[in-house]
């Protein structure tokens, strides 16, 4: 799984952060900075939360 913020959506709640925090950090301009962009196994399914939870849908999810 490749993951991806579009930092043009991002508002900076933290949702993803909380619910993802090996994969999702928010700097210091409030925007979320994806520092595991390919996470395997048990995280995926709390990176798909982490989609879902998004208020704005700024996360993206790829295959590849
Ligand atoms: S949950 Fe969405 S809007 Fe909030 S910090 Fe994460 S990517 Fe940005």
């Amino acid at each position: 799984m490749r993951v991806s913020v579009d930092g043009t959506k991002c508002e900076g709640h933290a949702l993803c952060a909380g619910i993802a925090p090996t994969v999702f950090e928010v700097n210091a301009e409030d925007l979320a900075v994806v520092v595991d962009e390919y996470p395997g196994g048990a995280t995926e399914s709390e990176v798909r939360s982490a989609a879902s939870a998004c208020p704005t849908m700024a996360i993206a999810l790829g295959e590849s």
